[in-house]
């Protein structure tokens, strides 16, 4: 397509689909994975606080040794390396439950990109063999707007994938889900970890022994699917377990009630 031509389609197209910021909808122009600057000034604040890279609880900066926060260093760390976005808070927060909740799905193309660059500048990149989407059971599955169950929205697997296309990192979706059962919204911390005990298992026929794997998640609230996830993949054989979340909640009730 020659210069002039690719002109008059691009202003034909925008007059179609204006461009939009995928975090809020106002009009501007952007790159299809940035934000305006208000949604970016929100993640921007969210990602300033401190997190334990054992278990990316947000953490005040002197709690924070070689061996992870307070937590890690009483019960053992659980993971190898928490990649996170940022904290799920205020501005970040609303951003992030309009992406889940409220039909702001190309959010993804922004929260992969922002993922795969924490990745990619980490001294853990080249040690990681695969990227291991949580599943989804398909009742779970969020409808998207207009669009009825069945073809459902499944945030972890959406940004898996872009993450890998980013970072090269193979998509494996090593786990299954072999059970349904209650959401974990509304449950409590302890009440997390019984309901989703059992929910998974290991794909048929797949070899994880000695593994380096990511799982990945759009958020991590208490841990327990994540936790959960780890269990059966180092039952496999899975040698480091490493977590990639968009958010990581705290504990308060308020948030329990909504992730
Ligand atoms: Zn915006
Ligand atoms: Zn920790």
């Amino acid at each position: 397509m020659n210069r002039t031509v690719r002109r008059i389609f691009d202003v034909a197209a925008d007059t179609v689909w204006p461009p939009v910021c995928h975090g809020c909808g106002r009009g501007c122009k952007l790159d299809v994975d940035e934000l305006c600057n208000q949604c970016t000034a929100s993640v921007s604040s969210a990602m300033q606080i401190e997190f334990c890279p054992g278990c990316g609880r947000s953490v005040a900066p002197y709690e924070l040794t070689a061996d992870g926060c307070g937590e890690c260093r009483e019960t053992g760390r659980l993971f190898t390396q928490v990649f996170r976005i940022a904290a799920y808070q205020d501005g970040f927060a609303d951003l992030f439950r309009r992406f889940k909740y409220g039909g702001y799905e190309n959010l993804e193309l922004f929260f992969a990109r922002t993922l795969a660059r924490q990745i990619l500048k980490s001294e853990h990149y080249e040690h990681i063999d695969a990227l291991i989407p949580v599943p989804t059971c398909w009742q779970h599955r969020l409808r998207r707007h207009g669009q009825g169950v069945g073809r459902g929205f499944h945030p972890a697997e959406g940004i898996a994938k872009l993450v890998s296309k980013h970072t090269s990192i193979p998509c494996a979706p090593l786990l299954d889900r072999i059970r349904g059962g209650k959401s974990q919204v509304g449950l409590s911390g302890a009440a997390r970890l019984v309901n989703v005990r059992g929910k998974f298992a290991l794909a048929k026929g797949c070899q994880v022994a000695g593994g380096r794997v990511c799982i990945v998640d759009d958020i991590m609230t208490t841990g327990a699917t994540v936790r959960e996830c780890a269990r059966v993949l180092r039952r496999g054989g899975v040698e480091n377990v490493y977590v990639a979340v968009v958010a990581r909640a705290g504990e308060d009730a308020s948030v329990l009630n909504v992730v």
